[in-house]
Parts: C-alpha cells; sequence; structure tokens
C-alpha cells in the first residue's frame, strides 16, 4: 500500500521574507546533492508574496513551490485580498495545501474546501488536503467517522483524485510536540488509503502523509510506521538544518 517516492513537504506558514530565500537555496542544494537517489519528493510550501521570487532566484530547482491555500473563486474578480489558484499557479506554484486544519478553525466549510479543490484541479495543481482529529474526538473513539467526513465532505467521485495527497495531522499534534503512538497512527494511515480507494473507485491507494510536530528526534520513529508516504513539516520547515535533519535522519 506504501508508495516508494517519499514526499517531505514544508509547510512555512506565516514565516518568512527575501531573506529566508537562505533556506530555500540550502534545501534545494541538498535535494541537487541527492537527486541521483531520486526517492524522495522536497516541496516547500511558502507565503505566497514569496513564490515568485523563490522561483525566479533559484537557477536549477530541485525541489518544488507550492502554497498553503487559496480563494475559492476562480480566475479574477472583485475580492478584495484574495489570490486564485490561477494567479498562483502563474507565481510558480505547483503544490496547494487546503484545508488545514488552522484554516477550518477560522470558518472554512466543505463547501468553500471542494470548490478551493476544484479550482486548485483546474489549474493541475496537486493538492494537499489536510484532514486529522481533534483531541476531543479521539477522546471519543472517533477519529475513524471524523477523517472520514473530512475526506467525504471535501471530494467528489467525479474529481480527479491523481492529483490529491491526503496529509493526515491529528489537530492536538501540531505545534505540540505530540506525536501519536505508532499503531494508531498506522491504523489511521491504513483506514485513510483502503477507504479512499473504495469509496473513489482508484486504481491505486493514494498518498498519505503525516504532519504534526515532526522533527528531527521523532522522524525515525514515523519511519517504522508502514504505510506512510512522507511528511507534512510545519515549524521544523522554517530551518534549512532541522528539515534537512528530518531527511537525513528518516533514511539512517
Ligand atoms: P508542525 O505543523 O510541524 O509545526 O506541528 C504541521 C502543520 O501544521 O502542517
Amino acid at each position: 500500500m506504501t508508495n516508494k517516492l517519499k514526499y517531505f513537504i514544508g509547510n512555512w506558514k506565516m514565516f518568512g521574507d527575501f531573506n529566508s530565500f537562505k533556506i530555500v537555496n540550502k534545501i534545494n542544494q541538498y535535494a541537487k546533492k541527492h537527486r541521483s537517489s531520486n526517492k524522495s519528493k522536497i516541496v516547500l510550501c511558502v507565503p505566497n508574496i514569496l513564490i515568485d521570487f523563490f522561483n525566479k532566484k533559484l537557477q536549477r530547482k530541485f525541489i518544488s513551490l507550492g502554497a498553503q491555500n487559496c480563494y475559492h473563486e476562480e480566475g479574477h474578480g472583485p475580492f478584495t485580498g484574495a489570490i486564485s489558484a490561477g494567479m498562483l499557479k502563474k507565481m510558480g506554484s505547483e503544490y496547494i495545501i487546503l484545508g488545514h486544519s488552522e484554516n477550518r478553525a477560522e470558518g472554512e466549510t466543505y463547501k468553500i474546501i471542494k470548490k478551493k479543490i476544484i479550482s486548485a484541479l483546474n489549474q493541475k495543481l496537486n493538492i494537499i488536503l489536510c484532514i486529522g482529529e481533534k483531541y476531543v474526538d479521539k477522546k471519543k473513539g472517533k477519529t475513524f467517522s471524523v477523517i472520514r467526513k473530512q475526506i467525504n465532505g471535501s471530494i467528489e467521485k467525479k474529481y480527479n483524485t491523481n492529483k490529491i495527497i491526503l496529509a493526515y495531522e491529528p489537530v492536538w499534534s501540531i505545534g505540540t510536540n505530540k506525536i501519536p503512538n505508532a499503531k494508531d497512527l498506522e491504523n489511521v494511515i491504513k483506514y485513510i488509503k483502503k477507504d479512499f480507494k473504495k469509496n473513489f473507485k482508484t486504481k491505486k491507494y493514494p498518498n498519505v502523509l503525516y504532519g504534526g510536530s515532526v522533527n528531527k528526534n521523532n522522524v525515525k520513529f514515523l519511519s517504522s510506521v508502514s504505510e506512510l508516504d512522507g511528511f507534512l513539516i510545519g515549524g521544523a520547515s522554517q530551518s534549512s538544518k532541522k528539515f534537512i535533519d528530518i531527511i537525513k535522519n528518516y533514511y539512517k
């Protein structure tokens, strides 16, 4: 059920300026050096205002750049302050994070997430759709039902599901230094893969990443969880050293 290519995707959140190119450059150099092994895909999802700048500054790209959200309407229009998926694509975005719990917490509904997914798919962006239960759900044994609802509420059968990567991010593990135990994590990842394949009638199992407090110390443990296709990394992706150490330790 697991795929050979492993994803290491950085989610910079509200972080970074022009000087942060140093970080991007170091990660790109690392990717260049290790490209022959070709077993990992490195993506940095950075603030919109930096995508074009990083894209142009990197002379040769061995990583991909992505955005962290988009507006739900497509193209151009009277939406003050909004950025569409098409605009992000033009800036050099290849990936986009959607449905992050931080956005859901601000009122992002399934209807909005669906519109965002459709507009990102229309731009042929690779989507990283975040799902994950809150601590109260976990305590009540509702992890699976919450995840199922999130997936089925956001994706329709007619969507091109090949372009959708799922990131399982338990809300209680984001930025808290808490991670699930191996058995729980493995069960959830297997459940997502099986349920998704069955529900959307896909040929292959989807790529499923884990996100939430991933760091260089716990990545080795996480690497032992079978079926994981990679990681969505928040805080630790804001430092080239921390991010590269995660990749190094994963393969150690
Ligand atoms: P974290 O964030 O790695 O800082 O916990 C993960 C995320 O929110 O994607």
